[in-house]
């Protein structure tokens, strides 16, 4: 990670931008109608929490579905929502829009569920956003939600990877330490194709890291994972 990725990391939220989350109003975190939170009673009938899944790639249990290749870096998976419209919002508002008190109730169940059957990892860590995006979106939130999840899980969270961004490229990545043996909890915000993790995942895995567990918020569809790494 670069120092400059390190800086707006440790930044977190910018005093403005802070206090306007503890002066805001509880909301919706998905339509952002005021005076209910996490979800409106519209938005929570269609929020989908995945019901315990695959184990390595967190399918809907019974899904027919193309788990993760045999030489993936991935080793297990845990979800807590099916990508759908409302998580969809929900996240884009958190991220992009900055509203970074959302994550903790956007989290709590995805810690809740790591921590009824805790990975065996010695640490976590998380899928670094490049600087570029980093200054974009006020800070690295895939960094929020694995301190969250560290914090939730009473394991050390550090950052393992730099990342760069390649015009018209996937994002490079780069591991910061050796990491022999090292077991990992593996922190990003969505699962779709499993290539930013594949990447991400065979990067730790060649600075010598053990098992890699993904943790993500939300997964999308049941379409065969890392395929476009092929
Ligand atoms: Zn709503
Ligand atoms: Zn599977």
């Amino acid at each position: 990670m670069s120092t400059t990725d390190l800086a707006a990391d440790r930044g977190g939220l910018r005093p403005v931008r802070a206090l306007g989350c503890l002066l805001a109003p509880p909301r919706c975190l998905a339509c952002r109608q005021r005076g209910v939170t996490p979800w409106c009673g519209g938005c929570a009938q269609v929020v989908r929490q995945l019901a315990r899944g695959c184990p390595r790639c967190a399918a809907p249990r019974g899904a027919a579905h193309a788990c993760w290749p045999q030489d993936a870096p991935i080793d297990a998976v845990s979800a807590a929502y099916d990508y759908n419209g409302v998580v969809a919002s929900a996240i884009a508002t958190a991220k992009i829009a900055g509203v970074h008190a959302a994550w903790p109730a956007l989290v709590a169940p995805l810690v809740h569920r790591l921590g009824a059957q805790p990975p065996p990892v010695d640490a976590v860590t998380w899928v670094t956003t490049p600087a570029v995006r980093v200054r974009q979106r006020g800070g690295d939130h895939a960094g929020r939600l694995a301190r969250l999840i560290a914090d939730g899980l009473d394991l050390p969270c550090t950052p393992l990877l730099s990342a760069r961004a390649t015009r018209g490229r996937p994002d490079r990545y780069t591991a910061l330490h050796r990491l022999p043996g090292t077991d990992l909890l593996l922190v990003d915000d969505i699962l779709t194709t499993g290539a930013t993790a594949w990447r991400a995942g065979a990067t730790l895995r060649t600075a010598g890291a053990g098992r890699l567990h993904l943790a993500v918020l939300a997964r999308a569809g049941t379409h065969t994972l890392g395929a476009a790494t092929r």
